[in-house]
């Protein structure tokens, strides 16, 4: 029982509780076996609370035998990027600087799946303060992919990808930025939402770039990612840049909205770069489309592939630089013990809680505000930004939604890029344009390379149009079985 269990949507999991096939203690069992069994290889987990959750599971039981089930998440395990805060469990950002943190509250997003039900099932690995495309930028190592473990996960949220693949967790958090959660799905074989800016709550995640910032979803399906959205999704005093705006039945309207769509294809997302494996079975998708019915329309966005990358580490790390401004060894994470005086305590506590990467990150953020650069960097940064979203905004005047890679290439190899920042950067290169306009965006799994690892098709949709974006993703799923497909471990 417990092998079928871990690989099955979360929407067949529901099934199973509400028919009473299995109970929420035997799921979560199954999935805690699994993640002794395998988490040891692949590194997913930075901690995990077995009795808490099954403290969760057996309350679950008992409000299902009373009747009082909460809707189909009722007694699930989810997983937690361990950036997003959970009242009682390790924050940690994967940072040195919070190793020991422990939040005292829920962010909005964890408020809202306790009240579905869900059962928070431990905290996942992710590149230090989401800062990465591989995970391997964490204080505690990297994590490895469950297709093949000498390989990446992807990142920022390596661990949150890398746990629902291998079976460890049905379902889980992330957050994107700049394509943290749609790259590492795509490299992991899995479906990764990353919603409209404003959709979801930012309120107890911890900020990195905060006009970029966004949790999102993984999951087996794209149902199961609208499933997850809709309980998630919705506006909250304590995030100023909540959008208040009705949330839909997203799984409702999966079944209703039924192209055909006219689909656009950036030309510039195929250029240099691009791994062919990855391009030509992203093509095959696009084929697939047209096959069912869809107007495929070749576009143009030339200003959003050139200038994207360089927009976005401009701009996030200026906010970084501003948001990490808190670390400072006082208040609250990692206070040196060798620090003489106030001054001292403040240098001597970053610079040994933070990595590597963050300190560059913070130092190039630090250049890009300073006065004499500010307006040579972060403000011409801030109108590219502008035109990017305008681009956006011309093509989506012509079309319901575009399609593209997600990464230009599938998983590398630990260590591969680690030593090269540019060339970890340039990974982002479809993902990136998503955030700086704020739009909505998931990957889907859409074929394996030669070599037996995942790739992922991206499709982008319009402001606050994830009815129309998770219906168009469900219309390639439905016709592919690549979402059925597991590692072996
Ligand atoms: N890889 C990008 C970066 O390093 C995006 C990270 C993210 O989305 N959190 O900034």
């Amino acid at each position: 029982m417990a092998a079928e269990l871990i690989f099955q949507p979360v929407a067949q999991l529901s099934a199973l509780l509400e028919t009473a096939k299995i109970s929420s203690v035997e799921l979560l069992q199954a999935f805690v076996a699994r993640t002794k069994a395998v988490d040891g290889r692949v590194k997913a987990f930075n901690s995990f609370d077995e009795p808490g959750a099954l403290a969760l599971a057996l309350a679950a039981d008992e409000r299902r035998a009373q009747g009082r089930a909460r809707g189909p998440l009722d007694g699930i395990p989810v997983g937690f990027k361990d950036v997003i805060a959970v009242e009682g469990q390790p924050l940690t950002c994967s940072s040195k600087m919070l190793a020991n943190y422990v939040s005292p509250y829920d962010a909005t997003a964890t408020t809202n799946l306790k009240a579905a039900g869900m059962i928070p099932w431990g905290r996942l690995n992710m590149d230090e303060f989401a800062m990465g495309s591989s995970t391997e930028n964490s204080a505690f190592g990297p994590t490895s992919n469950p297709w093949d473990l000498s390989r990446v996960p992807g990142g920022s949220s390596g661990g949150a990808a890398a746990a629902v693949a291998a079976g460890e967790a049905p379902a889980s958090l992330g957050s994107d930025t700049g394509g943290s959660i749609r790259q590492p799905a795509a490299l992991c074989g899995i479906v990764g939402l990353k919603p409209t800016y404003g959709l979801v709550s930012r309120y107890g995640l911890a900020a990195f770039a905060s006009s970029l910032d966004q949790i999102g979803t993984f999951a087996h399906t794209v149902e199961d990612a609208a499933l997850l959205l809709g309980a998630v999704a919705g506006h909250d005093q304590r995030d100023s840049t909540s959008f208040a705006t009705p949330v839909p039945d997203y799984r409702a309207e999966l079944k209703q909205r039924t192209g055909p769509w006219r689909l656009g294809v950036p030309r510039e997302f195929f250029g240099a770069g691009l791994d062919p494996e990855v391009g030509a079975a992203v093509r095959q998708a696009i084929e697939f489309y047209r096959r069912s019915g869809c107007e495929i329309r070749e576009v143009s966005m030339p200003f959003t592939a050139e200038y994207a990358v360089a927009a976005y580490y401009i701009i996030a790390t200026a906010e970084c630089s501003s948001n990490l401004a808190r670390y400072d060894g006082m208040r609250y994470g990692h206070r040196s013990a060798a620090a003489t005086n106030a001054v001292d305590l403040y240098f001597k506590s970053r610079a040994e809680g933070f990595g590597e990467e963050v300190k560059r990150r913070i130092i190039l953020g630090t250049y890009v505000l300073s006065s004499g650069y500010y307006d040579a960097y972060y403000l011409r940064a801030q109108k590219v930004r502008t035109l990017i979203r305008d681009e956006f905004m011309r093509v989506f005047q012509e079309c319901d939604a575009l399609l593209s890679p997600t990464s230009p290439t599938a998983a590398f190899k630990i260590g591969e890029k680690v030593s090269d920042p540019l060339a970890m950067y340039l990974n982002d290169i479809y993902t990136i344009g998503v955030n700086l306009a704020g739009l909505p965006g998931i990957s889907v799994p859409c074929g394996f390379t030669g070599g037996g690892l995942p790739i992922g098709l991206q499709v982008i949709g319009q402001p606050f149009q994830e009815s129309a974006l998770l219906a168009i993703a469900r219309a390639y799923e439905q016709g592919h079985d690549w979402h059925t497909k597991h590692p072996v471990l």
